[in-house]
């Protein structure tokens, strides 16, 4: 029986998303994630707990409003730099922040009064029931588009069980179609709980030396593929997306063992995604007050070699797009 009153966190909530599965989806993003890959560009979704993140372009400046420096009982905001303001058209003074010196204190009243949203608290408590309400607000998208529904997705879904499993029965009870993203990092007999209750699993797979993946992401791989091999076995549809990292998991040689992999799921492999490395997450980063772990000089690959990437997968008789 689902349970709707199991609560979640969750850092973001977004409708009308087209790449996260098979036609017009809302993805609900969990959060927290035991694995530790560099280029993650979403670092909102990696710890377990709630944080304050700060986003100075949408700060109004100090002399207009300054409520955080006051709200803070652990005089953890202080004055911080002056910028010009192209919105403003003046020289407004932002607040900094002391991360070190932030206690996430209880009602966090910095975030609280902070009208124009510079400060924020990434992750917010759901229940399942108030999960299902809202992507049932976005039921009309999914009918005009095929295979339309909701993704669950993280970091990694599948540390909150309870409430990952919950929310895709009370989806599925509701007749919407549902995707797991997920890095397959779980305990088999969870994840194969979850099968009657996925039309798509989003099946991140990176690098198949099982040494290479635990000294860059923390992990090792046997789990991974595993899960993948289980899955593909009791019935489940995957789009498996590879994130191609130049210098990390790019050869020749990483690339034909992942495709021998693939090709071994056999036709549970609907789509492969080749998600294409890119710096946009590094302004995350710094709201959150962390550099990103990404060397500098390590740039997205070039157009050609994605394509060319693609169309060695294509050759092995496997749907393949570039995101
Ligand atoms: S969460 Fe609390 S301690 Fe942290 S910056 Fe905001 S008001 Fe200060
Ligand atoms: S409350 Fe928000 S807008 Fe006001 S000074 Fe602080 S960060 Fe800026």
């Amino acid at each position: 029986m689902v349970n709707r009153d199991i609560k979640g966190l969750i850092y973001d909530i977004q409708g009308f998303s087209v790449h996260d599965g098979p036609g017009i989806r809302t993805t609900v993003f969990l959060k927290g994630c035991p694995l530790h890959c560099p280029w993650c560009h979403s670092p909102e979704s990696q710890g377990f707990k709630k944080e304050i993140s700060f986003m100075d372009m949408k700060c109004i400046g100090t002399a207009k409003c300054g409520l955080c420096l006051k709200a803070c009982p652990e005089a953890a905001i202080s004055l911080g730099a002056k910028e010009w303001s192209n919105i403003n058209e003046e020289e407004i003074q932002h607040i900094a922040v002391d991360f070190d010196k932030c206690s996430k204190c209880d009602g966090w009243p910095c975030a609280d009064s902070c009208f124009p949203g510079a400060l924020a608290i990434s992750g917010k408590e759901y229940t399942v029931g108030e999960v299902v309400d809202r992507v049932k607000k976005d039921m009309e998208f999914y009918r005009h588009s095929d295979e339309g529904g909701a993704t669950v997705s993280g970091g990694e879904a599948m540390s909150q069980f309870d409430f990952t499993l919950n929310t895709l029965m009370a989806l599925t009870e509701e007749g919407i179609n549902t995707a797991l993203d997920t890095t397959g990092f779980a305990p088999t007999d969870k994840i194969l709980a979850t099968l009657p209750y996925v039309n798509h699993y989003l099946y991140d797979l990176k690098h198949m030396d099982s040494a290479k993946h635990k000294e860059v992401i923390g992990v090792p791989n046997e789990l991974i593929l595993k899960n993948a091999t289980e899955l593909a076995k009791n019935g489940a549809r995957f789009q498996i997306r590879i994130p191609v990292i130049p210098g990390f998991n790019d050869s020749d040689e990483n690339f034909k063992a992942l495709s021998d992999f693939i090709v071994s799921l056999g036709s549970a492999v609907d789509t492969v995604q080749l998600l294409p490395y890119h710096r946009f997450g590094d302004v995350k980063y710094e709201r959150l007050n962390r550099k990103s772990p990404m060397p500098p000089d390590i740039l997205p690959p070039s157009e050609e070699s994605m394509k060319a990437r693609a169309k060695q997968l294509t050759a092995l008789g496997l749907h393949t797009v570039i995101h």
